[in-house]
């Protein structure tokens, strides 16, 4: 197995997409998969496939393929969802109360269990839907942290805030960010930033739809 230093981000991005397919076949009782079948199905070569799960460790049976259900188990662990996660969330406005809502987390392995804003009207109301937590003040973030054993936080607040929050975040003892906000951050080597940003995905269908060389 490799150090997960020297393991190339889009093959660990790819594992979530194995999982997912996993999954999917597991869902219709499908006991077995070649590499070049999961490949397949999510439009990837057969070698890409081999490659990959090969940097986590050895997974594959001679004559069988890989045990959907196994590996299932094996990605699980290496992504560290075979158990449940606790998270939080900073910035209660219309994204974060939509993520709260959200029941998706829950189904892979994250609890939102806190959220904090700066906002005194906002401190003290219970969210709605799916992850039901009253708004604490940023000031409670480190003991809520420590206390419920949270690693990684959502970030929901507007552009000019998001530096400032981040590094409150990470001086609580956060050390993995889902970063919303339009805004690179800066963060130490030990802290990991995973940055979503829909337009990048509108810009893309645009090209695509678009048709236009210059
Ligand atoms: P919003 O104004 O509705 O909510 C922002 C919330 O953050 C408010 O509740 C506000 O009180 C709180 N806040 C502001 N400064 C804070 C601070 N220093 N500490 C804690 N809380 C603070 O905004 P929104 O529409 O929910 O958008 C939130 C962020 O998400 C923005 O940065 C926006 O650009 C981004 N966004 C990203 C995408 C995407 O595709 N990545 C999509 C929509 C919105």
């Amino acid at each position: 197995m490799v150090k997960s230093e020297n393991i190339p981000t889009p093959a660990v991005r790819r594992l979530s997409l194995y999982l997912r397919q996993l999954e999917a076949f597991h869902a219709h009782d499908r006991r077995t998969v070649s590499s070049r079948q999961l490949g397949e199905a999510l439009s990837l070569s057969d070698a890409q496939v081999r490659k990959d799960l090969a940097y986590f460790g050895q997974f594959g049976h001679p004559g069988i393929g890989y045990r959907v259900p196994e590996l299932i188990v094996q990605v699980r662990r290496i992504l560290g969802t075979d158990k449940v996660s606790n998270v939080l969330l900073v910035g209660v406005g219309n994204l974060g109360r939509a993520l709260l809502s959200f029941r998706g987390f829950s189904k892979r392995g994250f609890e939102i269990v806190a959220a904090f804003d700066k906002d005194p009207a906002k401190i003290g109301m219970e969210t709605q839907g799916a992850h039901r937590v009253r708004v604490r003040p940023l000031s409670e973030m480190a003991k809520t942290a420590q206390t419920r054993s949270i690693r990684v936080g959502i970030l929901t607040v507007p552009g000019s805030a998001a530096q400032a929050t981040a590094n409150e975040m990470i001086a609580a003892g956060i050390r993995g960010i889902l970063n919303f906000a339009p805004v690179r951050l800066q963060v130490d080597d030990n802290v990991w930033v995973s940055s979503v940003d829909l337009a990048v995905h509108l810009e893309q269908l645009s090209f695509q739809i678009n048709d236009t060389v210059v």
